[in-house]
C-alpha cells in the first residue's frame, strides 16, 4: 500500500469526496461552473483552514496534512484547483504580515468567511521572467494606486481577497532586480468596479481562471504586507507551499489513473480474456504506479522539510517536476487502457487528463526548475 500518513484525515476526506461524483465534476465541466457546494462543504469540514494555526480558529497541522487532504480530493476524481489556495496563500499574511493583519483577516479565513484564494503575479508581458512584471502601485497619500495588467489569475472571482505582486520601484533604479517589488493585499469586494476589472479566461479545462486590468486602483497603504521593496522574496516563501500541495494533488491525479486503469483491465475482456493478462497492458500500468510512488516519496521529503522550517526551494521544485511528470505519465496510459472508452466523458479520464496536464506548466513550468536545480544545485553556466 503507499503512504498513507495521516489516516483519519484521509478516510474523511475520501466520505466527503463521495458525495461528489463524476456526474457533478461532468455537469460542471460542461458549463464552466465554480464548483461552489464542494468548496462549501471542504470548508465547513475544516479541510481548507488546516494549515492556519489554532490562536487564529485554524487546525495548526503541518504541511503534510494538507498534502494528505489534497492527494486523497485527486484520487478521488475531485479537483482541488477551485479551492487549494485557500489553504496557503494566507501564509504570506501569516509570515511577513503585521499583529493587526493577522488579527484582521486569519480568524475570517480560517472560518471560511473571508476567501483569499487568488494570487496575482503573472503578467502577459513578463510571463516567468517575473522580475518585468509592470503592474505598478505608486504611493498618493494613504493609498497607493494601482496601474497595470495580470493573467492567469484563477479564482479571482470567487475571491474576497487577492495577495498582489506590483512593482513600487521602476526595475532600472534598483540595485538587485528582484528589490523594488512589494506585496499588497486587495480588497477584492471593494476593487472591483473601482479600478479593476476582471474577465474570465475559457481553458482546456473548469479553473475559473481570469485575466485582470488595474486602472488607478485605489488600495489602501494599510494593506501592504511586510516591508515595500521586498515583496519578491515574501511570494518565494509562499511558492515553496504552493509547489509541494500541487505536487500532492498529481500524485492523488496519478492514483486515480491507475485505480482506474487496474480495475478496467481486469475486467474488460478481449480475445477471450482480460486485457490485463496482456503484459502490454499491465507493464505500463505497473511502471505508473513505480513512477507515481518515487515521485510521492520526494513530495514527502519535500514537505517534512517544509514542516522542520528548513530552506526546501529544491525538493519543491523536484516533487512538483516528478509528480507533474508522473500524472501525465499515468493519464495517457489510463486513455490507452481504456482504449474508446477514455475519451468518453461519464469515464471522467479525459477530464482528468486535461486538469493534470495543467501542472507540467504552472504555477511554474518544467524548464525553469530543470534551470534552477542546473544553475543552484549543479552550478552550471547561468543562461539569464
Ligand atoms: C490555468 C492556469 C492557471 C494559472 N493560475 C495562476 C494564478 O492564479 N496566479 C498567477 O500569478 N499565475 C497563474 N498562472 C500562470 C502560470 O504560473 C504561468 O503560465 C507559468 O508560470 C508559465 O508562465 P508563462 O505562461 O508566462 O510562460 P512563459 O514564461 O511565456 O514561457 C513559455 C514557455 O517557454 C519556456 N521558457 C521560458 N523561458 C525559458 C528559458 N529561459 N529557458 C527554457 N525555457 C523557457 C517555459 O518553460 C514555457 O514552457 C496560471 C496559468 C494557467 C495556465
Amino acid at each position: 500500500m503507499p503512504d498513507q500518513s495521516h489516516p483519519e484525515i484521509r478516510e474523511s476526506v475520501r466520505r466527503l469526496c463521495a458525495e461528489f461524483p463524476g456526474s457533478y465534476w461532468q455537469e460542471l465541466d460542461r458549463s464552466r461552473t465554480y464548483p461552489t457546494e464542494f468548496v462549501r462543504t471542504l470548508t465547513e469540514a475544516g479541510f481548507l483552514s488546516v494549515l492556519v494555526p489554532e490562536e487564529f480558529g485554524g487546525a495548526g497541522l503541518g504541511l503534510s496534512a494538507a498534502t494528505a487532504i489534497l492527494e486523497e480530493i485527486h484520487r478521488s476524481g475531485c479537483n482541488g484547483g477551485a479551492c487549494h489556495a485557500q489553504m496557503y496563500t494566507m501564509g504570506t499574511i501569516l509570515k511577513h504580515g503585521s499583529p493587526e493583519q493577522k488579527q484582521r483577516y486569519l480568524p475570517g479565513i480560517a472560518s471560511g468567511a473571508l476567501r483569499l484564494q487568488a494570487f496575482g503575479v503573472t503578467e502577459p508581458t513578463s510571463g516567468t521572467d517575473t522580475t518585468r512584471i509592470k503592474t505598478f502601485a505608486r504611493r498618493d497619500g494613504d493609498d497607493y494606486v494601482v496601474s497595470g495588467q495580470k493573467i492567469w489569475i484563477s479564482r479571482a472571482e470567487h475571491s474576497d481577497l487577492m495577495v498582489l505582486l506590483v512593482r513600487t520601484t521602476p526595475r532600472d533604479a534598483v540595485a538587485k532586480s528582484s528589490d523594488g517589488m512589494s506585496v499588497l493585499l486587495v480588497d477584492m469586494r471593494e476593487a472591483v468596479g473601482n479600478g479593476l476589472t476582471i474577465r474570465p479566461v475559457r481553458t482546456m479545462l473548469n479553473h475559473a481562471t481570469t485575466e485582470m486590468f488595474f486602472d488607478d486602483l485605489r488600495v489602501p497603504a494599510a494593506n501592504l504586507i511586510g516591508e515595500e521593496g521586498k515583496g519578491f522574496r515574501y511570494i518565494l516563501d509562499g511558492m515553496n507551499a504552493e509547489r509541494i500541495l500541487i505536487a500532492s494533488e498529481c500524485i492523488g491525479d496519478g492514483r486515480f489513473f491507475i485505480d482506474r486503469a487496474a480495475a478496467y483491465a481486469s475486467e474488460r475482456e478481449v480475445f477471450g480474456r482480460p486485457i490485463g493478462e496482456n503484459q502490454g497492458i499491465q507493464f505500463p500500468i505497473a511502471r505508473a504506479h513505480v513512477q507515481i510512488s518515487a515521485a510521492a516519496a520526494m513530495v514527502d521529503q519535500a514537505a517534512a522539510m517544509f514542516e522542520a522550517g528548513e530552506p526546501c526551494g529544491t525538493e519543491a521544485n523536484m516533487s512538483k517536476m516528478l509528480a507533474s511528470e508522473a500524472s501525465w505519465y499515468a493519464a495517457d496510459m489510463c486513455i490507452q487502457t481504456h482504449g474508446g472508452f477514455g475519451f468518453a466523458e461519464e469515464y471522467d479520464i479525459e477530464r482528468k487528463f486535461r486538469e493534470t496536464r495543467l501542472y507540467q506548466v504552472a504555477p511554474i513550468s518544467t524548464n525553469l526548475i530543470l534551470s534552477h536545480v542546473a544553475t543552484h544545485v549543479l552550478k552550471l553556466p547561468k543562461s539569464f
